[in-house]
């Protein structure tokens, strides 16, 4: 059967990191009150800072200008060179970081495996490893809420408090890499300081679903803030006047925060459309993400079949695609974009 191409223009599920600034916070961009932010002068990333560290229940807030630079700096926090950090095999902080942690944080890693990216706290009480003369110590755990490559899973908060109940109980530190930590949040209903002080350090993005043309924060007891803004700096990481960039975040917290959960509707009606055609290829999206099983097919060759009838898509391993909602996808757009893919995969 020949599959007719989507009307202009393309529809793009790579990523929710394609959200362009919309017209309400480039107005809340350029109207910014900023300062010299190395110097700690600058207004609206202080009023940044101070409120998402409140909202997540920590004492202090640092902006960073990416999330692999706020999970770098939580996890230095935490980790002394030599020792390791345990997490999922799938998680962003060992598969998409390019190695950072090892390069510049000087540590080891070790994983563990899970189906959708929720690892079983037993199995994470089995890594632990103590101090001796001829083990690497493990220093600390990072968990993902919520989980990228798991296909966008949430983290159950009975699960989150039983993992930090471990660490702490073991003496280790425990990291969040809360890149869409705000997904989870919509999704559940659950606080976000709910979540938050469960971890010694959290790392939150406001550039992915909430629509910020930059920026992250990792937030922390003030102590551990106040030597990573040192690091940051050390990194390249402090910026000058960045409220600019704090004003988009802030906009985006009042404006696109609660919006997340039409990116989930989007996600759900992506997904039964694709089912529709081809039943099985994907399981029920808990958030924005919906991983897509190809099947017989390669990922490479479903992705560029798609390309050519006007949706994109990501290819995440041999036989993955993914797709992910944003405040750039409407229903409409989503439920076009998951019936031709089911036609590609059932073709
Ligand atoms: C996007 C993302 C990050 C941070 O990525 P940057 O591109 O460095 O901002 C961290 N963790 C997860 C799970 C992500 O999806």
């Amino acid at each position: 059967m020949r599959i007719a191409p989507i009307a202009d223009p393309t529809i793009d599920l790579r990523s929710d990191t394609i959200t362009r600034p919309t017209a309400g916070m480039r107005t809340a961009m350029a109207a910014a009150e900023v300062g010299d932010d190395v110097y700690g002068e600058d207004p609206a990333i202080n009023a940044l800072q101070e409120r998402v560290a409140e909202l997540l229940g920590h004492e202090a807030g640092l902006f960073t200008p990416t999330g692999s630079m706020g999970n770098l700096l939580g996890v230095w926090a935490l980790v002394k060179p030599g020792q390791e950090l345990l997490c999922d095999a799938r998680a962003h902080i060992v598969r998409a970081e390019l190695g950072a942690h090892a390069v510049l944080n000087g540590i080891t890693t070790r994983t563990w495996t899970s189906p959708d990216g929720v690892g079983d706290t037993a199995t994470i009480a089995s890594l632990i490893a103590p101090e001796t003369a001829y083990l690497v110590q493990t220093a600390a755990v990072a968990l993902e809420n919520t989980h990228n490559f798991g296909g966008g899973t949430i983290q159950p908060i009975e699960h989150l408090r039983e993992v930090s109940a471990l660490c702490r109980d073991a003496g280790v530190g425990l990291h969040l890499d809360g890149a869409r930590l705000w997904n989870a949040h919509v999704a559940t209903g659950v606080p976000l300081a709910d979540y938050g002080r469960l971890f010694n350090t959290v790392n939150v993005c406001f550039s992915k679903g909430l629509g910020a043309p930059i920026g992250s924060m990792l937030v922390s007891d003030a102590d551990t803030i106040a030597r990573a803004r040192v690091q940051r700096k050390r990194m390249g990481g402090g910026l000058r006047q960045a409220g600019i960039l704090a004003a988009a975040a802030s906009y985006a917290l009042d404006n696109q925060l609660t919006r997340l959960a039409e990116d989930h509707a989007n996600a759900a009606a992506f997904a039964d459309a694709l089912a529709a055609e081809m039943p099985g290829a994907a399981s029920a999206p808990q958030t924005n993400i919906v991983v897509i099983d190809t099947g017989e097919k390669t990922s490479a060759d479903v992705v560029a079949a798609a390309a050519q009838l006007g949706v994109k898509v990501s290819a995440v391993g041999p036989r993955m695609v993914r797709a992910v909602t944003c405040l750039e996808i409407n229903a409409e757009q989503a439920r076009i974009a998951g019936q031709l893919i089911g036609r590609i995969l059932a073709g």
